[in-house]
């Protein structure tokens, strides 16, 4: 770096921390408040033991500290900016997709700004491919369990959206889908793995039976595995997320939370089909076809995927898997053992019960929700790898003592 600016800069940080001393007292409370909070955060499926210190350390040192990067283009053509790490999330998108099992040279893909942001871009592809096909606009199917931004994404995209209703355990019923289902309209089907508060699955075999059944013509399929996805791949149950087993079109996954990025980002995978039918927009100031909604994109994102996916690993991830299953296992036994009213769905990590007390809630940071088929007022622990027996045991003690 030139030796003037380099003076500037030290003299201004000088300055900078001789003015801002109140300034880093707020954010030292901040940053206190916040630790405290993640000793017991039990309600979001935040990996709070993300690992990125070493990224981070490696970071400080590389000299791109106080540079401004960014990744505006498609990860699988060449640079424009050459101020990006599109390189690196091209292997990402690489390393995913093998990891979803999609065809080799069979998908495209990128890291997004999140599961929404994933969403947004499945449901968008998946209107362009359908309306390519058919010339009209789908409708979108979604569960009334699945997370808001699909129906959200379902209206901003100028859709009729239908909510099909769920059972008790978070799952779209198959009867009320074929009731739904027009099999006139081309059909466009967000499938929930991992609902956002009970952790269901919806079971795309029975549904996709229900769909041959009813002869829809136009179909696309796209997989919200925001949470899930993150930790099914590295288990026994794969196969739920499997690109060629389940013959989905598209797939979003957040990398903030199974994975434990620090910052919201998510992987967005389709098929080479899907992709081959947008019709990009050609942007000469990036050189290139546009095929996706936003332009910038984070450049740190795909570099801590990266690598997180090359230090935690494929065997950390599979270790992480397991532990979390079988904690959340535990939970649900214990709450059992006490004829606390709690469910488990299959390969969940997310238990679910009977609402405790606000101070429970509260000191645990645990989500609420109602179901009156159930117990009325429920709460949820998601089992993330910071949630490890001891904390449990914590939180049991806790709720057995507030029945006394
Ligand atoms: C968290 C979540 C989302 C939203 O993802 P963001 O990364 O917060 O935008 C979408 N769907 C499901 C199932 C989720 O769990």
């Amino acid at each position: 770096m030139d030796n003037e600016i380099l003076k500037e800069r030290l003299t201004e940080d000088k300055y900078s921390e001789w003015k801002n001393k109140e300034l880093i007292q707020e954010y030292n409370e901040l940053s206190e408040a916040i630790q405290k909070t993640t000793r017991g955060f039990l309600g979001y499926p935040l990996n709070e033991n993300s690992g990125l210190s070493a990224f981070y350390k490696w970071y400080m040192q590389s000299g791109l500290l106080d540079l401004v990067l960014n990744n505006a283009g498609d990860p699988t053509l060449p640079s424009h900016l050459n101020v990006d790490s599109l390189c690196i999330e091209k292997k990402v998108i690489q390393d995913f997709a093998q990891l979803f099992d999609f065809p080799k040279d069979g998908f495209w893909g990128m890291v997004t700004a999140g599961g929404t942001d994933g969403n947004n871009h499945g449901i968008y592809f998946g209107k362009r491919t359908l309306w390519e096909q058919s010339k009209e606009t789908p409708i979108l199917y979604v569960s009334d369990q699945a997370h808001y931004s699909n129906r959200r994404l379902g209206h901003l995209q100028g859709m009729e959206v239908r909510i099909v209703p769920t059972d008790e355990m978070g799952c779209m019923i198959p009867s009320e889908f074929e009731k739904a289902l027009d099999p006139v309209k081309p059909a466009l089907i967000v499938f929930a793995m991992g609902t956002t508060f009970k952790g269901a699955i919806d079971d795309m075999e029975t549904l996709n039976k229900i769909i041959a059944k009813k002869k829809v013509k136009y179909v696309y399929r796209h997989v919200d595995a925001a949470l899930f996805g993150g930790y099914l791949i590295f288990t026994g149950l794969a196969h739920l997320v499997s690109q060629q087993k389940q013959g989905y079109d598209s797939i979003a996954i957040s990398g903030h939370k199974w994975f434990g990025v620090d910052e919201p980002c998510g992987i967005m995978l389709c098929t080479q089909k899907v992709f081959a039918m947008q019709k990009s927009d050609s942007v000469p100031y990036l050189a290139m076809d546009m095929p996706m909604i936003s332009c910038s994109r984070c450049a740190q994102s795909p570099m801590k995927l990266y690598w997180l996916l090359h230090t935690r690993g494929k065997y950390g991830y599979v270790r992480d898997a397991y532990v979390c299953l079988q904690n959340a296992k535990y939970l649900y036994k214990e709450l059992c053992k006490m004829n606390y009213p709690a469910w488990l769905g299959p390969a969940s990590n997310t238990v679910f019960f009977k609402k405790p007390c606000e101070e429970i809630m509260h000191k645990y940071t645990l989500a609420p929700d109602y179901d009156s088929r159930l117990c009325g007022d429920m709460a949820h622990i998601i089992v993330m790898q910071h949630v490890r027996q001891p904390l449990l045991d914590r939180f049991l003690r806790d709720l057995r003592m507030s029945l006394q």
